[in-house]
């Protein structure tokens, strides 16, 4: 993948002001997946940003791989990495084609990335997520959700949306009501979100 492939992301991220997604530290959600012990064995963040929730993976003992279409993200995500001391890959690569790489991993997280995809990418995207996953590896798939009033932001998904994409070789072991936090806008900080676990079988 070059830079050109993805313009509009990498814009998201040299812009005066931070994206609503790029706090500057893992989400809450994915925190208490790591207490949990859930973040665990070869990772791969798929679409990981600036690399908060891939890093905290990796201070979780994680293997972790970071990818993202958006260089200048990825360049931050290595720079955190070093800042910190954590040993982890950031690749500028394409989410929706990771057969193409050589990877293998036992737990996918995704923090806002299945709602960026219309229709047709969202099957091309579980299918590349299924290419890397072991069976019975874990994804934890975080997404804006339909019980977010308002029309900002990305694309609300329903749980029957979940289910339905993640029919064939998975199994959903929970879709719940979760929260992300977003930097302050429009006196909002934090938005509805579905955190679903699932199972590929
Ligand atoms: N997970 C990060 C970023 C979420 S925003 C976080 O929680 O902060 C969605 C991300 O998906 C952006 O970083 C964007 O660059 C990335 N993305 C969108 N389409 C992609 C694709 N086809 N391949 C790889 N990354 C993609």
């Amino acid at each position: 993948m070059t830079e050109q492939a993805h313009p509009e992301w990498d814009a998201s991220y040299t812009a005066d002001t931070p994206a609503p997604w790029d706090i500057g530290r893992p989400q809450p959600t994915f925190v208490r997946l790591a207490d949990e012990g859930r973040l665990t064995g070869r990772l791969l963040d798929a679409g990981c940003g600036t690399g908060e929730n891939a890093l905290l993976a990796a201070s979780s003992g994680a293997d972790v791989t970071g990818i993202d279409a958006a260089p200048t993200a990825i360049a931050r995500a290595r720079a955190k990495a070093s800042e910190r001391g954590l040993t982890a890959r950031f690749e500028v690569a394409d989410v929706l084609d990771l057969g193409g790489l050589s990877l293998a991993v036992d737990t996918v997280i995704d923090s806002g990335v299945f709602h960026v995809f219309g229709d047709d990418d969202r099957v091309r995207y579980v299918a590349s997520l299924a290419a890397v996953l072991r069976p019975a590896g874990a994804c934890y798939l975080m997404c804006f959700s339909d019980r977010q009033p308002g029309t900002w932001g990305p694309r609300r998904v329903r749980p029957d949306e979940l289910r339905a994409s993640f029919s064939d070789g998975w199994a959903i072991e929970s879709i719940a009501a979760d929260t992300f936090d977003i930097n302050p806008m429009d006196g909002m900080t934090q938005v509805q979100a579905w955190l679903t676990a699932i199972r590929r079988t």
